[in-house]
C-alpha cells in the first residue's frame, strides 16, 4: 500500500475526517473509530512510517514526541493519576491493522495484562 493510500496519513493532513484532540507540527492525536475503552485515543506522527518495525534512529525525535504526547493528554484530560495504558501493536502478530505507526492512549477502566 502506497502513501497516498494511507488512512493515517489522510487523517494527518485532513481528507479523512477524525476528532482530533490534539494536534502539533509532530503529530496529531484523535478518537478512535472503535474505542476499546472510554478513552481510546491514536496518537500518529504526521510523517508516514509503516510501523516501529521500520522506524530508525533517524525517527528518534518524533517517537519520543509520541510518548511524551500520550503523557501530557493523560494530565491534560486528568486521567494521569488513575492511570492509562499506551499500545504499539506491531505487524501481524501484535495486531496491527494499519500500517501507519500509532500510539493507543486507553483510559477510563483497568486493563489486564498481559493483554489477550
Ligand atoms: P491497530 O490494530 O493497532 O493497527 O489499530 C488501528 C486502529 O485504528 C483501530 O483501533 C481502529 O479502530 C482505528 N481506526 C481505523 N480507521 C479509523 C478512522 N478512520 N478513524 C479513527 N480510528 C480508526
Ligand atoms: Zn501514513
Amino acid at each position: 500500500m502506497s502513501v497516498e493510500d494511507c488512512i493515517f496519513c489522510k487523517i494527518a493532513d485532513g481528507r479523512i475526517p477524525s476528532e482530533r484532540v490534539y494536534e502539533d507540527d509532530t503529530c496529531v492525536a484523535f478518537n478512535d473509530l472503535v474505542p476499546q475503552a472510554p478513552t481510546h485515543i491514536l496518537i500518529i506522527p504526521r510523517e508516514h512510517i509503516d510501523s516501529l518495525d521500520k522506524a530508525s534512529a533517524t525517527h528518534k525525535g518524533a517517537l519520543g514526541h509520541l510518548l511524551l504526547t500520550a503523557g501530557s493528554i493523560a494530565r491534560d484530560r486528568g486521567f494521569a493519576e488513575n492511570g492509562y495504558r499506551v499500545v504499539i501493536n506491531t505487524n501481524a502478530d501484535g495486531g496491527q491493522t494499519v500500517f501507519h505507526l500509532h500510539v493507543h492512549l486507553l483510559a477510563g477502566r483497568p486493563f489486564i495484562f498481559p493483554p489477550g
